[in-house]
């Protein structure tokens, strides 16, 4: 199953657009991203994120997460807009990890933004 809680296996799910196929909405690309950050592909998480966001040491402190935490769950808890006609929308959602033997929750609410076909994450909005 994919780890981005779809259902669907990963080869018919995310694998797609980790391979280059772009998300129809914007919640489908945050889950590819989620489950970017299960499968530590650094170089996707880089090419989804608006420049916006982009700072020198992004890439090292992607590469940091995939040390310190192990992704267990994610849950879509609410989205607003996003979809195939929008060219913005909101994602809310809780994902679960697990460091050093404990178990946090990450809430975020998080702002994407269309640049041509491609969803990307462009800003946490709380
Ligand atoms: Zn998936």
């Amino acid at each position: 199953m994919c780890p981005c809680g779809s259902g669907q296996i990963y080869e018919s799910c995310c694998w797609l657009y980790h391979q280059g196929a772009y998300p129809e909405s914007a919640e489908q690309l945050m889950r590819s991203r989620y489950c970017a950050f299960v499968k530590h592909n650094v170089d996707y998480l880089l090419r989804t994120q608006h420049q916006n966001l982009s700072g020198p040491n992004d890439r090292q402190e992607i590469l940091d997460t995939f040390q310190n935490c192990q992704w267990l769950e994610l849950k879509i808890l609410s989205k607003s807009k996003g979809e195939k006609s929008d060219t913005e929308g909101e994602v809310e959602f809780l994902a679960t990890y697990a460091n050093e033997g404990q178990i946090f929750e990450h809430r975020e609410k998080s702002h994407f933004k269309k640049n041509g076909p491609q969803w990307l994450y462009h800003s946490i909005i709380a």
